[in-house]
C-alpha cells in the first residue's frame, strides 16, 4: 500500500472522527477535513511542478502543516526531505544540495532562529533549490487556495503511477556519531513501521496521541503521525517543540491516551514543579525511545503517570525505525529491563563484530537487523550503504546488544561507546543504571576519556537534584564501594546543568568526550 492510500482508506472509514489536534495555534481536523486539506496541498504542489521523485524539503518545528506536507509528498510520490529544526546555515546548506531539494516548505522563523533569513543566506549556493515557500505567508495560502480550485484528477493519476517501494523520504540521522546521513525510505519501509507501531500500542479510533517529538524524526513522523492515521486514532500536538508543561496539560485537557518521549522529557514531565496539577490518569500506554531508558524512569513512568502498557521500542533510522519492542503483556521487568523482541515481520541477530558470526544467548556483539523496514540505503552514498547493509541485506547497527534465551534484547551501548580500561571492556549504560540509584543524581551519563595508564579512564557527567549536597570523585566513590567492581568506578566527576543533546533529544557522547579532554587539559 501507499501512504496517501492508506490515509483515504481511513479517512473513509472514520470520517468524523478527529485526527489532529494543533494546540499552539488551536486548530483542529476530522478525518474528512484532514484529508481534503492534504489533497489541497497535493495539487498545489502539483501546480508548482513538483513531480514523482523530486526532493521536497520541510523546515519546521511541528505543526499541522508538517502533517500536511508529510501526506501530500507521498501522494504525489515526491520525496520529502525532513530538515532538523536545530540547524544553522551550514547544516542547511549541506542537506539542502546533498539531497538536491528543489522545493523548500520552511516557517518564517522559529524560537530564536531567522529560518528566512538563512534561507536567502544559502540560496546562492544550493542551485537545484527553485521554489521557498514560507508558512503563514501569502505564498502558502495562495499555494493552498490554487490547490483547492484544482480539478483533482490530476492528483488521481499521480497516485496511479506510485509504487509501494518508491523512495519517498529522505531522513538524516541524529548525527550523534558524526554528520547526518540521509536514510532513504519508501512508502513500505515506514508505512508498515507505523502500522506496526499502533497494532503494539493497540491503537483504534478511540486514541489520542501525545506527541511532543519532532515531526522531522521518525519518532514522531513513523511511529507518531503513521502509527496514528493507519488506526483511525488522532495525532495531538502539545507545542512546536518539546515544552514539558504544555505536554502535561495537553495530556490532561485533551484527555491523550498515549504519550511519547525520549527518557529525557519523560525526566522533565515527572521532575515538573507543577506534575501533581495535572491530571494524566486518561494515560493507558505510550513509547519511551531512542536512547537508554533507565529503570528507575520507566517505573516512574508506570506508576505516576500511569502509562500501565508503556513500551520500549529500539531502532533507527535507518530501520523505519522500529526493530524491537516489549509488548503490554510483558512483565513490568521485562519492560523496563529490555528493548523486548525482534517486531513482526522482522529478523535479528547478535554478531561478533570482527568476525561477522553470530554470538551465543547472553553474549554481546553488534546488533543486527533483517526485513521489510531495512532502508533503500543512503541518499547518493553507495560506499556508506555498503558498509552498513551487507549482500544478505543485514544492516549494521553498530549497536552493542546481548540476548537472552527467550529472545529478549539488551542494548548495552554503541560500539563506538564502550570504553576499554586496562583491558577490561565496560559499557557505560550499565553505570549509569547504577548511579541513578544515587539519591542526588537526576540524570548520568558515562564516557571514556584518554589515559597514561589504562589507556582509557570512566568520567561521570551527572546533574544533581536542586537540593542535592555537592558530589566529588570521592564521595561518588564511597557511594560505589563494595558495589560496583573496582574498575568501572568513575574516575572523575563532572557536575553540569545539562548535557551536550542533539534536538532529539540524544546525548552526544563524542561532544562529551571532546569537552572532558579540555576540562582534564
Ligand atoms: P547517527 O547515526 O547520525 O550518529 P543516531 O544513531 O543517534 O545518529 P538515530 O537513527 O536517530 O540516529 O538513532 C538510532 C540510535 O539510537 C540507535 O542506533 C541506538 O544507538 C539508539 N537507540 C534507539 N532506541 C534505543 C533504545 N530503546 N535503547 C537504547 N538505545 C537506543
Ligand atoms: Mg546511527
Amino acid at each position: 500500500d501507499t501512504i496517501g492510500g492508506n490515509l483515504d482508506r481511513t479517512a473513509a472509514r472514520f470520517p468524523d472522527h478527529d485526527a489532529l489536534v494543533d494546540r499552539p495555534s488551536g486548530r483542529r481536523w476530522r478525518y474528512r477535513e484532514l484529508a481534503a486539506d492534504i489533497d489541497a496541498v497535493a495539487l498545489g504542489l502539483l501546480e508548482l511542478g513538483v513531480r514523482k521523485g523530486d526532493r521536497v524539503g520541510i523546515w519546521a518545528p511541528n505543526c499541522a502543516e508538517w502533517v500536511f506536507v508529510q501526506y501530500a509528498t507521498a501522494k504525489l510520490g515526491a520525496i520529502l526531505v525532513n530538515i532538523n529544526p536545530a540547524y544553522r546555515v551550514h547544516e542547511l546548506e549541506y542537506v539542502l544540495n546533498q539531497s538536491g531539494v528543489s522545493v523548500l516548505v520552511a516557517a518564517p522563523s522559529f524560537k530564536t532562529s531567522d529560518y528566512a533569513a538563512m534561507i536567502e543566506e544559502v540560496r546562492p549556493r544550493c542551485a537545484g533549490l527553485r521554489d521557498v515557500l514560507l508558512l503563514g505567508r501569502p505564498e502558502w495560502a495562495e499555494l493552498v487556495e490554487r490547490g483547492r480550485a484544482t480539478d483533482r484528477s490530476a492528483l488521481d493519476e499521480a497516485q496511479a503511477s506510485l509504487s509501494a517501494d518508491d523512495p519517498i523520504n529522505i531522513q538524516y540521522t541524529s548525527g550523534t556519531t558524526g554528520f547526518p546521513k540521509g536514510a532513504t525510505l519508501s512508502h513500505h519501509n515506514i508505512l508498515n513501521n507505523g502500522f506496526f507501531v499502533g497494532e503494539l500500542c493497540g491503537y483504534t479510533e478511540a486514541d489520542r496521541i501525545c506527541i511532543p517529538v519532532p515531526f522531522y524524526h521518525c519518532f514522531g513522523m513513523v511511529m507518531g503521525n503513521l502509527a496514528a492515521t493507519s488506526h483511525g486514532a488522532c495525532v495531538v500536538i502539545p507545542a512546536p517543540s518539546f515544552d514539558p508543561k504544555a505536554t502535561l496539560a495537553t495530556v490532561d485537557e485533551e484527555r491523550c491516551t498515549s504519550l511519547y518521549g525520549v527518557p529525557t522529557m519523560f525526566i522533565a514531565e515527572l521532575n515538573h514543579p507543577s506534575f501533581d496539577t495535572y491530571d494524566t490518569s486518561s494515560l493507558r500506554t505510550g513509547i519511551m525511545a531512542g536512547s537508554p531508558c533507565p529503570i528507575e524512569v520507566m517505573k516512574q513512568v508506570i506508576e505516576r503517570m500511569g502509562m500501565r502498557e508503556v513500551s520500549i521500542c529500539y531502532g533507527m533510522t535507518e530501520t523505519s525505525p522500529v526493530s524491537t519492542q516489549t509488548q503490554a503483556d510483558d512483565t513490568i521487568e521485562l519492560r523496563v529491563s529490555t528493548v523486548g523482541r525482534v517486531g513482526p515481520h522482522l529478523e535479528v541477530k547478535i554478531v561478533d563484530p570482527e568476525t561477522g558470526l553470530t554470538v551465543p544467548r547472553g553474549t554481546p556483539g553488534e546488533l543486527c537487523t533483517r526485513g521489510y523496514s531495512v532502508m533503500l540505503g543512503y541518499w547518493e552514498q553507495p560506499d556508506r550503504t555498503a558498509e552498513a547493509i551487507d549482500s544478505a541485506r543485514w544492516m549494521h547497527t553498530g549497536d552493542l546488544a546481548v540476548m537472552d534465551d527467550e529472545g529478549y534484547i539488551n542494548i548495552t551501548g554503541r560500539i563506538k561507546d564502550m570504553v576499554i580500561r586496562g583491558g577490561e571492556n565496560i559499557y557505560p549504560r550499565e553505570i549509569e543504571e547504577f548511579l541513578y540509584t544515587h539519591p542526588d543524581i537526576l540524570d548520568a551519563q558515562v564516557i571514556g576519556v584518554p589515559d597514561a595508564r589504562y589507556g582509557e579512564e570512566l568520567m561521570a557527567w551527572v546533574r544533581l537534584r536542586p537540593d542535592a549536597e555537592p558530589l566529588t570523585s570521592d564521595s561518588l566513590r564511597e557511594f560505589c564501594l563494595g558495589k560496583l567492581a573496582h574498575y568501572k568506578i568513575p574516575r572523575y566527576v563532572h557536575v553540569v546543568d545539562d548535557f551536550p543533546m542533539t534536538v532529539t533529544g540524544k546525548i552526544r557522547k563524542v561532544e562529551m568526550r571532546r569537552q572532558a579532554i579540555d576540562i582534564l587539559g
